[in-house]
């Protein structure tokens, strides 16, 4: 008796365990979502690094884009100056170029993207249901934001991220990591902050429950220790 049921029971769980596996095969494209200065450049680095995929930041590419002077940061410059939103026609060719390259076969951690309803949509269309998608929501209070903004020291070179009050670095103004001269981003100005933040409540808090309704969302304290939010992520991790 007890032979059949182990067989009934192999027999059972065979194929699931080969769709499993056909799942885990599958590209991971992990979102991380917040509002500015949530850490969610930090902590997408790490997530890549320790997923072994890339990052990718539609910021840092939108900035290296303004740094170029190519035609798309020429257009994308006024609207980050602002702290508005740079228009979904122009972000959506960048990430699709972008996520098309080799090295994201497998994967890869989206910071900054989407930031806005139809973006989400246009991703969803292009990944189809052949990529595990997982949203960590970095949830962090405005006050804290202003906070963090104000100090915030971004290294050109490398992108790590400093904070005159929180985590100075070590040498007078020069990155802890690559030794290059620090600056604040020009959208880290007290007034820009105060735009970036009414754009990330109207046009992209509503992906937590866009995304909250499809059950792929997690919800991550992002005001403890950068360690602490990085354990809590890779704990959510599926
Ligand atoms: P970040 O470094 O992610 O804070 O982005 C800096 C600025 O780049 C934002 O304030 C926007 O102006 C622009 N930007 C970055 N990603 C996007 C996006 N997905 N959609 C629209 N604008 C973006």
């Amino acid at each position: 008796m007890q032979f059949y049921i182990l067989m009934l029971l192999v027999l059972i769980g065979l194929p699931l365990l080969a769709v499993n596996a056909e799942r885990s095969s599958d590209p991971k494209v992990i979102i991380l979502l917040g509002p500015p200065a949530s850490g969610k450049g930090t902590q997408a680095k790490k997530l890549a690094k320790e997923l072994n995929i890339p990052h990718i930041s539609t910021g840092d590419i939108l900035r290296e884009n303004v740094a170029k002077d190519t035609n798309l940061g020429h257009r994308a410059k006024n609207y980050m100056d602002r702290g508005q939103l740079v228009p979904d026609e122009l972000v959506l060719d960048m990430l699709f170029a972008r996520v098309a390259q080799p090295d994201a076969e497998n994967g890869y951690v989206l910071d900054g993207f989407p930031r806005t309803i139809p973006q989400a949509e246009a991703l969803d269309d292009r990944l189809g249901n052949k990529v595990q998608i997982q949203v960590l929501n970095l949830k962090v209070k405005d006050e804290t934001l202003i906070k963090r903004t104000a100090g915030r020291l971004s290294c050109p070179k490398c992108g790590m991220i400093h904070n005159q009050f929180f985590s100075p670095p070590r040498n007078d103004n020069k990155c802890d990591n690559c030794s290059c001269e620090l600056t604040q981003r020009p959208d880290d100005k007290v007034e820009v902050v105060k735009e970036r933040l009414k754009a990330y409540h109207a046009q992209t808090a509503p992906l937590i429950t866009f995304y909250k309704n499809k059950g792929l969302e997690t919800d991550i304290d992002g005001e403890q220790s950068p360690d602490q939010v990085f354990s809590d992520l890779k704990k959510a991790l599926r």
